[in-house]
Order: structure tokens, then C-alpha cells, then sequence
């Protein structure tokens, strides 16, 4: 059943999420957000007709949406990797977007307003039993029983992650992140069923000049900025079902390859911020994400 509420939407979406303006200063430039899933918005350094841009999405969350809201719309898509599919969850968006607010919850640890994974999780193991019912595979193998035992893991996984500050924010994630859940299971006919849900904290979008980077840090980010438009070639193509899916263009898409094709599903969430000084990098998510939507 799931499935089926899902197969009538297609399998590559996108959606944006617009975060709260955190400066009083800064004007917004994000003019309007429709219930269809079209946002308007306007450059702040032309006059109103001219600088109006509108973007069509499968369904964007503003400023107030809460990450229950947000969990409420993917949760049939997380469900069915229960039904067999595999399923991929990508955050994209410049630094500071929100991002990781999204997949993982708000920054300082807090334990409220939990996000993607963590809500993803706890619903899976309330549909399903837990003894030998899932497990995360990382460098290690390490067997969860519970939601506690994932946190964790990714608490863990978190402070292993590489982390290099930048001009833009300190906090910045140069790398991806990529929460793998293996599902193993049995149908109702006594079949095998194996699928993964892929839930990616991508890396900042930004481009390389704005950060003020050199040396290995601009390699990094070159790296990075070459991963990302390979990703969108990847979900372009198969929007567009091309014979070729290039794939081995990035070490992402080659590792996210088995569950990017076929039947799998996609979901890409567009992270923005709203204020003017990122307008920029604003047009450049909407735009990236408008190219890999079919809508
Ligand atoms: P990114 O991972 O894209 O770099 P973060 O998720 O770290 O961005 O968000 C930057 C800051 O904004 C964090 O302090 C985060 O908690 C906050 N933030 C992001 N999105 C929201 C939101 N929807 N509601 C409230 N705070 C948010
Ligand atoms: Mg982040």
C-alpha cells in the first residue's frame, strides 16, 4: 500500500525547504511559497517585475514548517523500503541551508525536533521487529537494537566526520554524510526481500570562490562541487530515462548506484536560505533542483 500511494508520484522528487531568516537586517527575498509547490523570488538588485524568478517543486516547506511536518511527507517514501525498494534521501544546499537541521536535528545536540533520520528510524523499527531486523553497516558492522543504539552510532559517526572551517561558517561540512539502512526480510510468500534506505547529508553547494579557499581546500571543494553536478547529471538522467546513467563519473553516485536506478526511489530536498545575501547561491540550489525534477 505504500508503494502504491507512491508509485502515483513518481519516483524522483523534489521538494524545498526554505529555512527562518536568523537576521533582523537582511531582507528576504523569497516572495512567495504556494501550497502547489511553486516559490517566487526576487532579486533583490532589480526592480520587482524583473527580478522575479518562479520555481515549480513537488511540495516546499517555509520558514514555519516543523520537522514533523517535513517527516510526514517522507514517510510512505521511507516505508517503502519495507515493500522491497530501495530508496535515497539527499539534503543539498549551500552552507548554513539547513541541511543537517533536516537530517539530523537541530546543531548543539539538543534531543527536540529530531530530524529525518531519526524520525526514519524510529518508524521502521515500530513497523517491524527488531531482533535480527536491522543493521548498520559501516567500516564496522554494528547490530542496533533500538533507536538509542543508532543515535549512538551516528553520534559517533558524527565526530568522525571531517570538518574544516571556512570563511562562511564554522560549522561547515565539507564532506557527505550517508546513513545507510540494509533492510533484510521475508515476503508473504516466504521470498527474500533485501533493500536500502540511503538518508545523504550532502556537502555545502557553494561555490569555491566564496569561501576564499586555497590549496587543499580548493581541490576539496572542486572535488565536492564535481560529486554534487554529478549527482545531478545521475538524477537528471534517469528522470529522463537516457539508455546512459553516468554513474562512475563520482565515487557518490557509484557508491549510491544500486539504489539510484531500476526501481529505486528518490527524493531530493532543496535547502534555501531566505536572506539577500544568499541570493546568489538561492537561484543556484532552485535551479540545480528544478533540473533534476520532473515536474
Ligand atoms: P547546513 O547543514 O546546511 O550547513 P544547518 O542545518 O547546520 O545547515 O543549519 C544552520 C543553522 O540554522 C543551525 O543552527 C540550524 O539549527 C539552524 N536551522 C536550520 N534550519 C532550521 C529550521 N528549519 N528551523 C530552525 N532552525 C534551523
Ligand atoms: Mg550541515
Amino acid at each position: 500500500l505504500y508503494n502504491m500511494v507512491q508509485d502515483l508520484k513518481g519516483n524522483i522528487r523534489v521538494y524545498c525547504r526554505i529555512r527562518p531568516s536568523f537576521s533582523s537586517e537582511s531582507k528576504n527575498v523569497i516572495k512567495f511559497i504556494g501550497e502547489d509547490g511553486s516559490v517566487v523570488i526576487l532579486d533583490p538588485a532589480k526592480p520587482q517585475k524583473d527580478g522575479r524568478k518562479d520555481f515549480q517543486f513537488n511540495r516546499v516547506f517555509g520558514p514555519t514548517s516543523s520537522q514533523d511536518e517535513v517527516f510526514k511527507d517522507t514517510q510512505p517514501l521511507i516505508r517503502s523500503v519495507m515493500d522491497g525498494y530501495n530508496v535515497c534521501i539527499f539534503a543539498y544546499g549551500q552552507t548554513g541551508s539547513g541541511k543537517t537541521h533536516t537530517m539530523s536535528g537541530p546543531s548543539g545536540g539538543s534531543t527536540r525536533d529530531m530530524g529525518i533520520n531519526y524520525l526514519a528510524l524510529n518508524d521502521l523499527f515500530q513497523i517491524c521487529p527488531t531482533d535480527n531486523g536491522l543493521s548498520i553497516p559501516d567500516a564496522t558492522m554494528h547490530s542496533v537494537n533500538s533507536t538509542t543504539d543508532v543515535l549512538n552510532l551516528m553520534k559517533f559517526g558524527e565526530m568522525n566526520r571531517m570538518v574544516s572551517s571556512t570563511a562562511i561558517n564554522n560549522r561547515s561540512s565539507r564532506s557527505h554524510s550517508v546513513l545507510t539502512i540494509h533492510v533484510h526480510g521475508k515476503d508473504t510468500s516466504g521470498g527474500t526481500l533485501r533493500s536500502c534506505l540511503h538518508l545523504v547529508d550532502l556537502a555545502g553547494s557553494e561555490r569555491v570562490d566564496k569561501s576564499e579557499v586555497t590549496g587543499d581546500r580548493l581541490k576539496e571543494a572542486q572535488y565536492i562541487n564535481k560529486s554534487l553536478s554529478c549527482l545531478g547529471d545521475v538524477i537528471t538522467a534517469l528522470a529522463q530515462k537516457n539508455s546512459h546513467i553516468p554513474y562512475r563519473n563520482s565515487k557518490l553516485t557509484l557508491l549510491l548506484q544500486g539504489a539510484l536506478g531500476g526501481h529505486a526511489k528518490t527524493l531530493m530536498l532543496a535547502h534555501v536560505s531566505p536572506e539577500e545575501d544568499s541570493f546568489n547561491e538561492t537561484i543556484s540550489t532552485l535551479k540545480f533542483a528544478q533540473r533534476v525534477s520532473t515536474v
